[in-house]
């Protein structure tokens, strides 16, 4: 029998490893026990109702599991076009939710010297990959209001050429949206791709989706997360076929799974289900906003998303206040200087708002 030490040690090993992931800490994801609400995430509080779940469980378990899943030949990308308003002339690519085609995206373009461009605060994941693959991110702060500060943006373009330019459209994690036209500006000044994510497009009023594609550096990038489908890690992008054939050598040629394709291409076939929640939930945002008003001292940021981001004279305690009863919203305070005492609240159910209104009332 040949002998192998399974307890010897590698004092070095790990000396091996790139040293910015070494000094880099994985995402945290929350694990909440039982009885607490989540509202941290941007999770759609509405699950299927039983007659479609079993529906769907039929559709899963005659899914070609022993296959090598195939998504262009799967009906996917055709149900996306029909839900939603891809161009003709757009290619799509299929992600493990747009997180994974942020990072190949960031990926295909990390050239030697290459420069990242980004707003400031924004979704983290954009300043997380370019450190990952070694590109220089710039970030170009928001006005305090969160908008778009235009001639900035324009400076920064002429001054470092970035490769990528990601924009969050609406923007988190503020849900603030940049004016239209100004995003048109940033696409039409910049040389490098310019990637419009619109994770939140389907509670907002405007939308680049029709123009994924034209001009040829703007790619667009959805998901099906923020609309009731986070456990699914489905996210696509919509862009140039010149660009989409580029990003499509980088992506794994297995990288969606049977089972997601299959239940995504079923929530896409009920799209009267996803609209009522999607409906609903801007309701609430509605309602809670103009609630959360009434908290004397806050300020609350219009919000086209499904989340709504609050100024609060002491967002810490208000924090501490709401996980005292078991509810988990975001703390952005402490994040960016721009976000100073900011929390972001993701939008439940009506009940699940109401609570969270009740502790921030009574903390106030
Ligand atoms: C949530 C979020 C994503 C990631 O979504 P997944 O598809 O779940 O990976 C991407 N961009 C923004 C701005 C987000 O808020």
């Amino acid at each position: 029998m040949p002998y192998i030490c399974l307890y010897r040690t590698c004092p070095t090993m790990l000396n091996f490893i790139r040293p910015n992931i070494r000094a880099a800490r994985a995402y945290a994801v929350a694990d909440l026990p039982a009885g607490w609400l989540k509202l941290d995430a941007m999770e759609v509080p509405y699950a299927f109702p039983p007659e479609l779940q079993s529906e769907l469980a039929a559709q899963l378990a005659r899914a070609d599991i022993n296959r090598y899943p195939n998504p262009a030949a799967s009906a996917l990308p055709a149900a996306l076009r029909r839900a939603f308003p891809v161009p003709d002339t757009a290619a799509l690519a299929l992600g493990n939710g747009s997180d994974e085609l942020i990072q190949f995206i960031t990926l295909l373009f990390a050239r030697t010297d290459a420069k990242m461009l980004v707003l400031e605060p924004s979704f983290v994941m954009y300043r997380r990959n370019a450190e990952l693959f070694g590109m220089d991110c710039i970030g170009v702060p928001l006005k305090p209001d969160f908008t778009l500060d235009l001639p900035a943006v324009l400076n920064a373009l002429a001054e470092h050429n970035p490769a990528l330019i990601f924009l969050a459209y609406p923007n988190n994690p503020t849900g603030v949206p940049f004016a239209r036209a100004d995003v048109e500006a940033v696409i039409a000044a910049a040389s490098g791709a310019v990637v419009v994510d619109e994770a939140y497009g389907a509670f907002s009023r405007d939308s680049f989706l029709p123009q994924a594609g034209q001009p040829e550096n703007l790619i667009v990038l959805r998901t099906l997360s923020k609309i009731g489908f986070a456990g699914l890690r489905l996210g696509y992008a919509a862009g140039a076929p010149a660009v989409m054939n580029e990003l499509a050598k980088i992506l794994p040629p297995y990288n969606m799974n049977c089972l997601s394709l299959t239940a995504a291409e079923f929530a896409l076939n009920n799209m009267d289900f996803i609209n009522k929640n999607i409906e609903l939930l801007k309701q609430e945002r509605t309602r809670l906003s103009n609630a959360l008003r009434g908290i004397a001292g806050a300020t609350v940021f219009a919000s086209e998303a499904n989340f709504i981001t609050v100024r609060l004279p002491d967002a810490e305690a208000a924090y501490q206040k709401l996980l005292d009863n078991k509810i988990l919203v975001k703390k952005l305070h402490g994040s960016h200087a721009l976000l100073n005492n900011c929390l972001r609240l993701t939008i439940g159910t009506p009940e699940q708002n109401d609570a969270v209104l009740s502790v921030l009332l009574q903390a106030a």
